[in-house]
């Protein structure tokens, strides 16, 4: 047990490490051209913020929660995503006080008690946009934006948006009615679960992965047919953005959200012809949430997650390798007791000068220390041994073209500057 680490867990090592470096530099990036600032909130919360923020009705809150007492006997929970925490701070540090929107990013670990499997930990890693305090479609069009930008940046292609409108409280009523009345038309049909979340939740019905039930509902109504005139309007002003921005999108009626908070634009982001697609990205408008953890009444907002596993999976699937930023510029090779004192003094000069250097530390040979230079794909390796130190010199190696020449100590920084 010592040496191994809890099922669902992974160790990112320097072999990966990296790649999400890599992940999470261009996610900052991206979110600062759209104005976005980061968010940290604490690894775990009070549990009642996510049978609230999340839902009690869910399979995260029913099943699937780290949940503990601590000493002090309060009932604590690992955070299972990422927008409950951040909404929670934005009521509890009054940013709704400042200039709106609110736009923040997080980049955060999260914990789910799943069946692990590939891209499925139980600790796992979220990215994710929140824009919070304005229920405009333009923050809608800028979240898939963002989003969308972030992907392609990373290389990946055939991108395509799922677009839906769930609704808003005013027609979802009117449409929940009709979708009860189709459902009790069904009900002998349906599996239990369905029947179940007929009553409850009746729009998740067309989540159900049961091929009886899905077959049995193919003349299901749907949200985005029964839309208000005001979501409608909010929906067609979304899409004229989107077409503005030559944002490729598909309607897809089936996309639903399980919760009342949520209202209109549900998206999701798809990466196509990578043998299975793989959904990369999900997100949407949650208008009612910030009022339903105690929150000013009225306050819109909207946001996405992605997982980083899954994404790091995504890529891979698709060819994309990311390249491994850390190398080596220099390494210092020394000859004798004297060299090895003297290269410490070199090694601090170079690297006060940002230029990375490195040297042996377990007293190889000198041609075991060239080995080594090779092998951390030194682009100079500089020689010093006891001729060199009498003339204040040292020797230096192009590691690719095998050039070698003496240059004086004094001139090296200034050299090795000009020529890296
Ligand atoms: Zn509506
Ligand atoms: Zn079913």
């Amino acid at each position: 047990m010592l040496t191994k680490a809890p099922r669902g867990t992974k160790d990112i090592t320097p072999k990966d490490s990296y790649k999400w470096n890599y992940l999470e530099n261009k996610f900052r990036e991206i979110c600062a051209l759209y104005g976005y600032q980061e968010m940290r909130t604490p690894i775990f919360e009070h549990t009642e913020l996510f049978q609230r923020g999340v839902g009690d009705t869910t399979d995260i809150v029913q099943k699937e929660m780290y949940s503990f007492k601590d000493k002090g006997d309060r009932e604590i929970t690992l955070k299972p995503e990422g927008t409950a925490g951040a909404v929670r701070a934005f009521i509890e540090n009054k940013l709704y006080a400042d200039t709106q929107p609110t736009k923040m990013f997080y980049i955060t670990p999260c914990f789910r008690y799943e069946r692990p499997q590939a891209g499925r930990q139980r600790q796992f890693h979220q990215f994710g946009i929140e824009a919070i305090g304005s229920d405009s479609p333009s923050m809608d069009a800028e979240a898939i934006s963002l989003a969308m930008q972030f992907f392609r940046e990373l290389g990946l292609k055939d991108l395509k948006v799922s677009l839906n409108s769930v609704g808003c409280p005013v027609c979802r009523k009117e449409y929940d009615k009709k979708l009860r009345e189709y459902l009790d038309s069904k009900s002998e049909v349906l599996c239990d679960m369905c029947n179940e979340r007929k009553e409850k939740n009746p729009m998740r019905v067309i989540d159900c992965k049961n091929p009886q039930c899905k077959e049995a509902i193919t003349d299901i109504p749907y949200m985005i047919d029964n839309l208000c005139d005001d979501c409608k309007a909010h929906f067609a002003e979304l899409e004229e953005y989107l077409k503005e921005m030559e944002i490729p999108y598909e309607i897809d009626k089936t996309i639903v959200r399980g919760l009342d908070y949520y209202k209109r634009t549900a998206f999701e982001i798809i990466a196509e012809n990578i043998g299975a697609q793989s959904t990369v990205c999900g997100g949407g408008r949650y208008d009612g949430l910030v009022e339903q953890l105690g929150g000013p009444k009225g306050t819109s907002g909207i946001g996405f997650a992605l997982g980083a596993e899954r994404l790091l999976l995504t890529l891979e699937d698709a060819g994309i390798e990311i390249e491994n930023p850390q190398s080596t510029d220099i390494f210092i090779v020394t000859i004798g007791d004297e060299a090895k004192k003297k290269s410490f003094g070199l090694l601090k000069e170079l690297r006060d000068n940002h230029i990375s250097a490195d040297k042996d530390h377990l007293s190889r040979s000198v041609k075991a220390q060239f080995k080594y230079s090779d092998k951390i794909n030194a682009k100079f390796t500089i020689v010093i041994g006891d001729d060199e130190l009498k003339n204040n010199e040292a020797s230096l190696k192009n590691m690719a073209t095998s050039e070698q020449h003496t240059v004086k100590l004094s001139e090296l920084v200034k050299e090795l500057k000009e020529r890296l």
